[in-house]
Parts: structure tokens; sequence; C-alpha cells
């Protein structure tokens, strides 16, 4: 069986979760530090989840009942993370051939009651930084207000637009660090910023609102991911993967993710990283270096094995990227996926949605259409990019796809 994704684990991992006397707020703050030194400087404020970081951002900015412009093809967390703030979030299609925000569309779309924009780098393509910044300079100047840019990096930890790393864009950076990202701490998500007063702003909150990690949920985080560990291992995988598709056993791990149809946050979203998880983080942020290494090799061989293969739409090479994810379209991917499975190879659909056809932000959608974001929700299918994937397990994914798409 070839895993559509695995996270990189390995001996500093599971060092990392041993018992130790460090306090989490020491932990945690070494991590921040290692992190923002490896993605160009500036502070780290951890929290819980990419999702709580961003909802903690707006609020320690004040930003209420404002308009947030988010691409509608992206992880619904962001949008529950503007709803559950009290802003209202405006959705704004996607383009080929990158999957990111249409920034034509980005402009007609921001009104006077725009507050902040997610600029997300989706599967590791960096957006453009440079037309993203003209944009909503001029319409703050025309609207007399402020409005925050927020690079969704979730997917582009290390991504670069013409040579600098967007992260170090203008107005702030968030990271996921769930166990599906380039790197993990298990669970647990960031905003990094150059800017001094956002920082500050963004810890006092944090120290007046949220609790650090607790020893339960530390030895609750050691077990996910000593669990993941044995599950992702090659003899365990199979029977794992029937498992979680045959019965219930497994949801308390494969449900974690909260992604059902309703807008709220996990129960812990506002109780800090913890301990073991800061550990997890900082043997993570050695291996980057060689994940994202991985991945463009793996990328480029995709590229090069579907020239001109009959059904498959290949994704760009861009400059830059760091190809979280490598992204093809076909005529039905659902079809494709469960094809392939029955071959053993699983290939992935990390977005099967477009945010404003779920029910849970219709509402939010009013009579506007995203055909490109439908269209991408019904037809992407990612290859499985992992560092540890072995050059056997990919010379497999290529002809499965292939006779997947045309059996
Ligand atoms: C994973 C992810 C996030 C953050 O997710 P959390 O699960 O809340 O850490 C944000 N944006 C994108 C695009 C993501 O994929």
């Amino acid at each position: 069986m070839v895993p559509r994704l695995k996270a990189s684990l390995g001996l500093h991992e599971a060092m990392a979760l041993l018992p130790t006397w460090d306090a989490v707020d020491a932990s945690v703050a070494r991590f921040e530090r290692e992190f923002s030194a490896m993605f160009g400087g500036g502070e780290g404020i951890s929290f819980s989840y990419g999702r709580t970081a961003l909802w903690a951002f707006f609020r320690s900015v004040g930003l209420e009942h404002a308009e947030v412009i988010v691409p509608a093809y992206t992880c619904v967390v962001v949008a529950h993370a503007v709803v559950l703030s009290g802003n209202v979030p405006r959705f704004v299609d996607v383009r080929e051939p990158d999957y990111n925000m249409d920034l034509d569309a980005l402009e007609r779309a921001i009104t006077p009651e725009t507050g902040a924009v997610i600029a997300t780098h989706l599967f590791g393509y960096p957006l453009d930084c440079d037309r993203l910044e003209d944009i909503v300079s001029n319409a703050e100047a025309r609207f007399g207000r402020k409005i925050w840019i927020v690079h969704d990096c979730a997917h582009a930890f290390g991504a670069h637009w013409r040579g600098e790393l967007v992260c170090q864009r203008r107005d702030v950076a968030l990271f996921g660090l769930g166990i599906s990202k380039l790197i993990t701490s298990i669970f647990g998500g960031l905003i990094l910023t150059r800017d001094g007063r956002n920082a500050a702003r963004l810890r006092a909150w944090r120290e007046a609102n949220c609790q650090p990690g607790g020893t339960v949920k530390g030895w609750q985080r050691r077990a996910y991911l000593a669990g993941i560990g044995v599950a992702f291992s090659a003899l365990a995988y199979p029977g794992v993967r029937w498992l979680e598709t045959h019965t219930p056993l497994l949801d308390s791990y494969t449900k974690a993710y909260h992604l059902d149809e309703e807008i709220h946050f996990p129960p812990d979203y506002r109780e800090g990283l913890t301990a073991a998880e800061a550990r997890v983080g900082r043997a993570q942020l050695a291996r980057y270096g060689r994940i994202v290494q991985a991945r463009l090799a793996h990328a480029s061989f995709y590229d090069r094995a579907l020239h001109g293969a009959p059904g498959v739409t290949r994704p760009p090479m861009a400059e830059g990227a760091t190809y979280s994810h490598y992204t093809v379209r076909v005529e039905s991917a659902a079809r494709v996926c469960a094809r392939a499975e029955r071959r053993h190879v699983q290939l992935g659909r990390v977005l099967d949605y477009a945010i404003p056809a779920r029910p849970d932000y219709r509402r939010f959608a009013g009579s506007q259409e995203f055909p490109r974001a439908r269209a991408f929700a019904a037809t992407t299918v990612n290859l499985p990019v992992h560092a540890d994937l072995t050059t056997e397990q990919r010379d497999l994914v290529v002809p499965t796809l292939l006779q997947a798409v045309n059996p």
C-alpha cells in the first residue's frame, strides 16, 4: 500500500516524547525562536491549532464585524476562524493553473468593509505578493483604513516569491503544524510577524485568553503521535487503512480534524502547545530542508512522467514553490481515487469542497458563483510527495493513475 501522506518521523521525534522536567513555557518559547529563525526572522507566537492562531490574531488587533476575504478553495478551518472571531468571510474564486486566489477577482471584491485578506499560498504555490500588496495598499488609500494581509503559509512554509520568503511579507504569516503539514508539532499553529507591535499585542492577548498546554493534553498528544508512528509503518498501514474505511474504531484519529459541517473549533482550542509538541516541532525543523527537497524531487518526477498523459492536467512547476501537494486535475477525482485504492495506491483529495458550496457557508456566498473552486473540488487529485516515499512506491503511482484515468 502506498499511503497518500505520511509525516517524516524518526528517533529525534521519539525522544521528544520522553518525559522531561522542562517547563512548558520555556519549551514553547524555544520552539518559537527556532521556528522564526528558520523562516527568515521576526517573532513566532504559537497556539493549539493554526485556526486558533488566526482567530487570536484578529482578536488581538480588534478586528470585528469586518469582511475578511478568503479564497473559495482552501481549508475550511480558515473560514471558521474568520466567523468565530466575529467577522464575515467574503469568498473570492481561485484560478488556473496554480489554484491560488484570482487577484483580479480580489481587486473587485475589496470594499470599504474589508478588514483583512487571507493570502493563501495553496499547495505551496507562491501568490504574486507584489501585485497583492499593490491591490491592498491602493484600497487602503482609497478607503482610508488598515487592511491586514495574512499570508496563509500552512502549505508554503519556506515558499519564495521572486527570491523572497512569502512569510516575511507584510503583515503576518499563518502556519499550521498538524500532522499532515510539511513539518509538524503534532497539532499546533503559529503566527510569524516582523512587526514587534503585532507580536506584542498577540502575546499579551494569548497571555490573557489562553492557557499553556497541560500535562493531560501532553500525554494525549504523545499517545497520538506514537499511534501515528505505528499506524504508518509499512507493516501496519494496510490493516490500519482497512480499519479506517470499514470500522469506526479509528474515528477519534481521523475525525480529530473537526471538519464536520458545522462552524466550531475543537474543545481544547484555547489550550496552547504542550512541551512535547514544542520538542517534536524542534526536531522537525531540523528535517525541513530534506523534506522540501524530497517534495521537489517527487514533483519534478511526476511532471516529467505525466508529460503528454491523456486525461491528466499537470500543475505548473513554479519557481519558489514548496510542493506541499502535487495536485493534478482529472475528469472525476472520486472515480480515479477509488480505482487507484483498489490497486493499493492512495491518491488524495485534500480539498474536495469549495467552501461557499458547503451547507455551513452557503449563507455567506450570496448569489455569487465560484466556478473554478467548484471544478477543482471535483477534479483535483494529489499524488503522494512525502519525504518517506520510496522510488519503488513512486514508480507505482504514475501507471496506477494513468490506468485509473483511462481504464
Ligand atoms: C491546515 C491548514 C490551516 C491550519 O489548520 P489547523 O488544522 O487549524 O492547524 C490553515 N490553512 C490551510 C490552507 C491549511 O491547510
